[in-house]
């Protein structure tokens, strides 16, 4: 069996990472005598994949709001047992307090055990933090939650109904509201149910699949991360072809809410709780948004990737360098949400069993893929007006430019790919870009900004906060 080395590499298929070390699953890469193998036949491979399903939900039953209160008293008990008795893992959490807390409560006995691990994870990330010097308050649990192991419930899964213990032999029955996506992923006999993670307004279930084997790709799908595009080449036997996955909305969104934001913090200058929470309203608003965009893309691309069964290459993450630019720029590159779009690419592309490549991005955006010359010059004298232009006379779209280059690169590392498509820059030029994937139709419109002043017949939330403040 191999080991995947870290998480994310259980099922991407990584090239040698900038740090220069190989990532043990690229010997997933070494072609077998049979032709070229992605995974060797006969791997065993069990890797869970885990996708949380969130239901709304009411917390009504005073039952449960008792339970709910029960637990956190119980997790902070146990915290502060850790903090004072230096025990730290939860089997000696659970030696140590268990007698205890099952004298002083009537709480189903697997919640119980329950409140050890949460415990014990809390005091593991305080004790992180002390270590790297971070300013820590002793940990202290506020909110109600109560998390549970798939043991302790159960979920009639075609009727979407969970039976929920609060005590021994004492159950509350909760219909969740089933949408279509839930459905889908009710009905999946492929998944199987992991924990579950009660809180006052919704209920949180985790889903668990095995990570289904990568396919074996006949062609790429190299793609340049950019600040409102997705750019590179679709490559594979006899067919080469530019491709393009714009998302402007993101930027948009975010500089419209930096702006809002800045009007918000000057109109209530004096009182900072206030201020506090109306920037927090906006910035969960922003995030929810940009959050969903992303969303959109990130399954278009994954949904093209699988239906031209292609490997997605994408750029190792490096963080950008946040000198010598104007603060604006600075801005804007910290609240680049490329992360998050990698993560998102990358954990749908398991889901479904697409390989994801990973290169070094170094000097992708640089170099010229006809020739190999190199723009070594710091105010990059090559790229002008966003066209890449070699002295061969290469010229190309900057953006498509790294592309071809993040491309050229995956092939260079991977010899298997290499033999199945065959790649040369000159077949490329022309200026046709496909768009890789457009969204049917995004999400409502964004407010505009006189939304703020404009009578509207609802009340944002923001609204609604500074209504309730006397002026
Ligand atoms: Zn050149």
């Amino acid at each position: 069996m191999i080991r995947p080395t870290r998480r994310s590499d259980t099922a991407v298929i990584a090239g040698p990472n900038p740090a220069g070390r190989t990532p043990l699953s690229t010997r997933l890469l070494s072609p077998t005598p049979s032709g070229h193998c992605y995974v060797p036949p006969g791997t065993v491979r069990y890797v869970p994949l885990y996708k949380p399903l969130i239901f709304q939900w009411a917390m009504h039953d005073e039952r449960v709001v008792r339970l709910l209160n029960d637990y956190r008293l119980l997790v902070n008990k146990a915290v502060r047992y850790g903090l004072q008795s230096g025990v730290t893992s939860k089997f000696a959490l659970c030696k140590h307090l268990y007698a205890q807390f099952r004298c002083e409560s009537d709480m189903y006995s697997k919640h119980v055990v329950s409140t050890f691990e949460v415990a014990a994870s809390i005091l593991k990330n305080y004790r992180h933090r002390a270590r790297r010097g971070l300013r820590t308050k002793p940990p202290f649990v506020k909110r109600l939650f109560l998390k549970t192991e798939n043991q302790a419930f159960r979920l009639d899964r075609k009727a979407g109904i969970l039976r929920f213990p609060l005590r021994s032999r004492e159950y509350v029955w909760i219909q969740l509201p089933v949408n279509p996506y839930h459905k889908g992923m009710l009905e999946d006999p492929g998944l199987s149910l992991g924990s579950l993670t009660l809180m006052p307004d919704r209920i949180i279930i985790a889903f668990r699949k095995e990570a289904p084997i990568p396919f074996q790709p006949e062609g790429l799908l190299a793609l340049d991360t950019n600040e409102s595009s997705l750019d590179g080449v679709h490559a594979r036997a006899g067919k080469t072809e530019y491709v393009r996955a714009r998302f402007p909305e993101v930027r948009h969104i975010q500089s419209l809410y930096f702006r809002r934001r800045r009007k918000l913090a000057k109109k209530k200058p004096h009182d900072a709780r206030i201020r506090r929470r109306l920037l927090h309203t906006e910035g969960s608003r922003e995030r929810r948004r940009v959050k969903q965009r992303l969303h959109i893309l990130s399954k278009g691309i994954v949904a093209e990737a699988a239906k031209q069964r292609c490997v997605l290459v994408l750029e190792e993450l490096s963080i950008p360098k946040l000198r010598g630019r104007s603060r604006r720029m600075n801005r804007r590159l910290s609240v680049w949400p490329q992360a998050e779009l990698h993560r998102q690419i990358e954990y749908k592309a398991r889901w479904i069993g697409v390989p994801v490549l990973k290169i070094d991005p170094r000097n992708t955006s640089r170099r010229c893929p006809a020739c190999g010359w190199c723009d070594k010059s710091r105010m990059r004298v090559a790229s002008v007006k966003g066209v890449f232009t070699c002295p061969c006379g290469w010229r190309l779209d900057r953006q498509l430019n790294a592309g071809v280059n993040i491309l050229q690169t995956a092939l260079a590392s991977n010899e298997a790919l290499a033999r199945a498509v065959r790649f040369q820059p000159g077949a490329l030029r022309h200026d046709v870009v496909i768009p890789l994937c457009a969204p049917k139709s995004g999400a409502r419109e964004e407010p505009n900004e006189g939304s703020l002043a404009e009578g509207k017949t609802e009340p944002s939330p923001t609204e609604r906060i500074l209504a309730a403040v006397p002026e």
